[in-house]
């Protein structure tokens, strides 16, 4: 518009101009130079990248790789808008290999800083270029050594706007940083290296996926509570680096999504770590995972988000569940121990003469009578124990323990020693001791038994009438199919009301806990089906405070220690055990 608000004749920008709104939105801050420097670096095959930034790029950043590099005809021209050698046609999108395809990076740069390249390519002449704001200013031979050095100076000089919108150096460089890892963790086969302000930050040779993240993050990760899954499917792999359920966070930082070896922004596939790792892990922590996908790239579009972090996926449904699948099963056969998670790096005394001994002489667990010794004395007795076990003091008001086999190992003996404080199960196998909870043990059964129950419906007698709000209502409508496909049937009365005319036989007389369900959703639910196990074995389990005759709690103690996982559907362990070994390492520190 013009001064009196009179619109202006339309005219063309002049190439300057436009060069630099272009600019703009490729070339944000420093760390967007350094993606589109990794990049290339990346591209040209590199097996070897340093990275250097002076002030937090805004002063200098530069980028030595050993690649291919450009001869003097590539540098003449490799500045300019839309140069590429990466594609041709429209058809080559399908079938993009590099991380690089718009020309576009080095057009943006060269626009809004002076830029300067010296590249050689193999049994060539090294040759150098400068262009300072889109202008080049010499081309001509040099010294060099095989591959390309690229120096990007005095960031936005030419864009005074843009340059007042940057941080401080320290805030940049951790920006610069960030961006170096998510460019190195997909590619440990590449040696990176990180300078800031001359001094090396980070060095990451070439090694395997795993190694390139507990390089990464060293004071985050130990190597043995890392794990690495892969599966094959149709159009894509999927490869996870996953944490030990150990190694739970408060935060989503180190749940990482890749894809085609891009760090990606997709929530969904964040979602379905979530709910792979969700029966694994106690409620309101995230798991560590590095997710690395490769799809077959006429199955994803990169080029809808200027910095490529945003994709179209054309079966993001399938790939979700098959995330939650590898990891379930994954960790499904993973031995979640205490054990292992709280041992310690003392020698420890060898007690296995005392656990054999132990396992020989049922009697000393069958009728144990019970001795009220000091612990000094217990501690000492411990060469010489024949006939007596000691429950400790407390467990003197408890009921005479009650010894039954354990169905998954017969030559085991389950010794149940009684209810503590209405909560826990008292249990002791060999020389292990179990706490168990009640309602999370009760709880994970059930929530199998769900789980593994066919899906046979029954028409209700009298149908279930209730309401929904106009918000709840449209989400139920959303997941109307997927109840349908649980074995529920609904019909709608008008008006917001509701009945559920049909369940599955399993869940006869839980209709009020399905529909409070219904009621309560917050939004959709990927997993719909495990929530809603999850919530009916929650709300129908033992609770905390009932009393438990012995026989229950036999049974109940049965199954639990047969349990794969054992923690509740909802994260929690349903047991915590501790061995005779444990217990003596305790009393010998007090
Ligand atoms: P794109 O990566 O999308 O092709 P760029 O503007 O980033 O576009 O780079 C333009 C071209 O310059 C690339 O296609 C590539 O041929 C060349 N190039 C850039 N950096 C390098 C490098 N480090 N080594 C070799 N060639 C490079
Ligand atoms: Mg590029």
């Amino acid at each position: 518009m013009s001064k009196n608000n009179i619109p202006g004749r339309i005219k063309l920008l002049r190439d300057s101009v436009a060069l630099r709104i272009a600019a703009g939105e490729v070339i944000d801050r420093p760390f967007s130079v350094v993606r589109e420097l990794l990049d290339n670096s990346i591209d040209a095959g590199s097996t070897n990248i340093d990275l250097y930034i002076d002030e937090g790029g805004i002063a200098n950043i530069r980028i030595v790789d050993n690649g291919h590099g450009m001869s003097r005809e590539d540098l003449e021209i490799c500045y300019l808008p839309y140069s590429t050698s990466k594609i041709d046609t429209m058809e080559d999108l399908d079938q993009l290999s590099t991380l690089g395809f718009r020309g576009e990076a080095l057009s943006s740069i060269a626009a809004c800083s002076k830029l300067e390249i010296t590249s050689k390519v193999k049994n060539k002449h090294p040759n150098n270029i400068i262009i300072h704001s889109s202008k080049c200013l010499s081309i001509s031979e040099s010294g060099g050594t095989d591959g390309t050095v690229i120096d990007v100076s005095d960031l936005f000089y030419s864009i005074p706007a843009r340059k007042k919108f940057l941080k401080r150096a320290s805030a940049e460089t951790t920006g610069c940083k960030k961006l170096f890892l998510e460019k190195a963790l997909p590619f440990p086969e590449i040696s990176f290296k990180f300078f800031s302000d001359k001094k090396l930050k980070m060095f990451l040779p070439a090694s395997s996926l795993k190694d390139r993240i507990v390089t990464a993050y060293p004071d985050v990760f130990s190597k043995k509570l890392l794990h690495g899954i892969s599966s094959n499917f149709k159009d894509y792999k999927i490869k996870i680096i996953a944490g030990d359920p150990a190694l739970h966070r408060t935060d989503r930082r180190y749940i990482q999504i890749f894809l085609n070896k891009r760090k990606i922004n997709e929530f969904a596939f964040v979602q379905a770590v979530e709910y792979g790792y969700s029966e694994f892990l106690p409620g309101g922590n995230y798991p560590v995972a590095f997710l690395f996908i490769d799809v077959d790239p006429s199955l994803v579009d990169f080029n809808i988000h200027p910095a490529k972090k945003e994709v179209r996926f054309r079966n993001l449904q399938e790939i979700h569940r098959s995330i939650v699948d590898t990891i379930k099963s994954f960790l499904s056969t993973f031995e979640y121990n205490y054990t292992k998670s709280i041992s310690n790096n003392e020698p420890s005394r060898d007690f296995t003469g005392f656990t054999e001994m132990l396992k020989e002489k049922d009697t000393v667990y069958q009728h144990s009578t019970v001795e009220r010794e000091g612990t000094r004395e217990l501690y000492k007795s411990i060469n010489t124990v024949n006939k007596t076990y000691f429950p400790v003091d407390k467990f003197k008001t408890l009921n005479e323990p009650t010894v039954v086999s354990n169905p998954g190992n017969s030559n085991n003996k389950i010794i149940y020693m009684g209810q503590l404080f209405n909560l826990f199960l008292l249990t002791a196998i060999d020389d292990i001791f179990y706490f168990i909870d009640q309602h999370a043990a009760h709880e994970k059964i059930l929530f199998n038994e769900f789980k593994s129950k066919n899906r046979k419906t029954q028409e209700l007698l009298i149908p279930y009438l209730f309401e929904l709000n106009d918000e709840k209502e449209k989400l139920f409508i959303t997941d109307l199919k997927e109840y349908n496909y649980l074995g529920f049937s609904f019909e709608s009365l008008g008006n917001n009301n509701w009945q559920l005319l049909e369940v599955p036989v399993y869940s006869i007389g839980k209709e009020e806990i399905i529909v409070n369900f219904v009621q309560s959703q917050k939004g959709r639910l990927a997993d719909l089906e495990t929530e809603l196990y999850a919530n009916m074995a929650c709300k129908s389990a033992i609770k905390d405070g009932d009393i438990i005759d012995n026989i229950t709690a036999i049974e109940l103690i049965e199954k639990t220690l047969n349990l794969q996982n054992a923690r509740c559907p909802h994260g929690r362990p349903v047991w915590f055990q501790v061995s005779v070994e444990e217990l003596f390492h305790f009393l010998v520190r007090l």
